[in-house]
């Protein structure tokens, strides 16, 4: 089943965090950079277009600067990412080069995928590279952004870059061989999950809330990533990355890693933005009514059937819809600002101009811009 699913990538999107490029001084691995470099160039010579996260800047910038712990404070990552992440373009330019392949800079912030033409935008770019033979490289834009404002770690911008590249394939480079039934740090008895179909909150749950000493996103991040990259419709594999050939066995289809396959057909890339790569902005608690006709009937969220609104935020914004339980069913844009929506609310469609004295659509989320989360 994997051979099969592996022979039809055409575009794979491979994330490599930081414990995998860096040795245990902290310092980038150039053995392991440019066997991995190898892999990509063997793919490519095989008609596979590769697209990579890379993690490692933080990290090579922090032995830059002479510093023994990782930075703590914001502007100390900041002033190591901006030091590291030339080195670390180096270090793949240099891996690259023997092979007779380009490495290519992508720097993103949540904020720049937020805009819809932002995110159209990078999507020409790698588009375009790809087709220059070129290997786009995209890293978090480390120096600009704050911990409120970030992606949250590479895992998460991984599952994004799915959408914004097109991929059919996640590949997830970690310094462990899979998702295990238990932490195998601490339970000697922890087996290998070769396949997930379909995430469930027991495996969340199981995955836990660890985090390496080195790059940001634990086992729980990964497996949020697959999940993300699974409603786009991509599956995702995670293997040990610095495991010699490992990549070439994952992308033939061996039995290596975890394989997640996505539990549904993919959102399309559109609804897949809203729903992952927004970041909400309010929410707005809908009656029983308005949530049947949404999660059933696919219909569009009315003004009638809103009882509450909480944020304050723009027509435009993107908003959690939520059921009279409190808890958040669906995401959407919405045609109101918060303040508009909380005269609307309770009220038919035929009284918005009344209400507001002038109306831009009969709806408060259209179903276009609706999407069911799971
Ligand atoms: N952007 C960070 C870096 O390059 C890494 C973030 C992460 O690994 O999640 O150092």
């Amino acid at each position: 089943m994997r051979r099969e699913l592996l022979k039809t990538v055409k575009r794979v999107v491979i994330k490599i965090g930081s414990r995998v490029l860096t040795d245990d001084d902290g310092a980038l691995d150039m053995s392991v950079i440019g066997r991995i470099c190898g892999d990509i160039a063997l793919l490519r010579e095989r008609g596979q277009q590769v697209v990579v996260v890379s993690s490692g800047a933080i990290a090579a910038g922090r032995s830059e600067l002479g510093l023994t712990d990782r930075p703590k404070t914001i502007p100390q990552k900041q002033a190591s990412a901006a030091i590291g992440q030339t080195r670390l373009m180096r270090a793949y330019e240099e891996a690259l080069a023997p092979h007779g392949f380009k490495a290519a800079q992508l720097l993103l912030t949540s904020e720049d995928l937020g805009s819809r033409q932002r995110f159209l935008n990078a999507r020409a770019t790698i588009d375009t590279l790809l087709g220059f033979g070129v290997i786009p490289i995209i890293n978090e834009n480390d120096t600009v952004v704050v911990e409120e404002i970030k992606f949250g770690d590479n895992d998460n911008l991984s599952a994004m870059v799915t959408n914004v590249a097109e991929s059919d394939l996640l590949l997830i480079l970690t310094d462990v061989e899979g998702l295990f039934n238990a932490d195998p740090g601490r339970n000697p008895d922890a087996v290998l999950i070769p396949l997930v179909q379909g995430i469930t909150r027991e495996l969340e749950r199981a995955a836990g809330g660890s985090a390496s000493g080195v790059g940001t996103g634990g086992m729980a991040s990964k497996v949020a990533a697959a999940k993300k990259a699974g409603r786009n419709g991509v599956a995702t594999i995670l293997i040990a990355g610095k495991c010699p050939g490992i990549i070439a066995a994952a992308m033939r289809g061996d039995e290596v890693g975890t394989l997640f396959l996505p539990s549904e057909a993919g959102l399309n890339g559109r609804k897949h933005w809203i729903a992952y790569t927004l970041k909400p902005a309010g929410r707005v608690t809908v009656d029983e009514g308005a949530r049947n006709m949404l999660i059933r009937k696919g219909k569009s969220l009315l003004p009638s059937g809103v009882v509450e609104v909480e944020g304050r935020f723009e027509r435009g914004a993107c908003v959690r819809v939520c059921g009279p339980d409190g808890k958040e069913f669906a995401r959407g844009l919405s045609d109101y600002s918060g303040a508009e929506i909380s005269r609307l609310a309770g009220h038919k469609s035929s009284e918005i101009e009344d209400i507001l004295g002038y109306r831009y659509a009969d709806v408060i989320i259209h179903r276009d811009n609706l999407v069911v989360m799971p």
